[in-house]
């Protein structure tokens, strides 16, 4: 996710509504949001409570909580964030072309219906990665890190952090 393909994928931020919906409620409910900013086209806000597991960032979305100002400026967390949003992203286009298959064969309705649903096919996705990852190793730190998603985040993120990734979105 070079940070140029943020401006070709920034079409699709609509077909993540329900996500951003859940992240807006979220951010105002549990997590007391103050500070909001926008940061590389990604709506970022302060939590002024914890955020579930207690983490330094936390994306839902393109909406992205940070435990502290500290943690919104710090550029490889923000790198970290930003690579679950372009995961997300990857999922609204999977329901993108799903929905434009589904129209093309005359179920205009289910069509529509599939183009919203990447997002929360990504949850979804996510939280299985999780739960398979718990049953293997039995442990809640251990079973996070092994979330595929999350291996692959903190792969770009150690990739920024040794120079590898300059042109890394954050
Ligand atoms: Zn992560």
């Amino acid at each position: 996710m070079n940070k140029h393909w943020r401006w070709v994928l920034t079409p699709l931020y609509p077909l993540l509504a329900l996500n951003v919906l859940v992240a807006l409620a979220y951010a105002k409910a549990w997590c007391k949001a103050r500070s909001w900013q926008w940061r590389s086209g990604v709506l970022t806000f302060v939590a002024t409570r914890a955020m579930i597991g207690n983490p330094g960032g936390q994306g839902w979305s393109w909406v992205v909580g940070y435990a502290s100002d500290e943690d919104r400026d710090s550029d490889d967390l923000r790198v970290h964030e930003n690579v679950h949003v372009w995961q997300e992203l990857m999922f609204a286009l999977l329901g993108l072309v799903a929905g434009v298959i589904a129209i093309a064969a005359g179920y205009a309705w289910l069509g529509v219906l599939a183009m919203f649903l990447g997002g929360p096919l990504f949850t979804l996705c996510y939280g299985l990665g999780f739960v398979a990852g718990f049953f293997r190793t039995g442990e809640f730190w251990l079973a996070y890190r092994a979330n595929p998603f999350e291996v692959h985040a903190y792969q770009v993120q150690d990739e920024y952090l040794n120079g590898g990734r300059p042109d890394a979105w954050k």
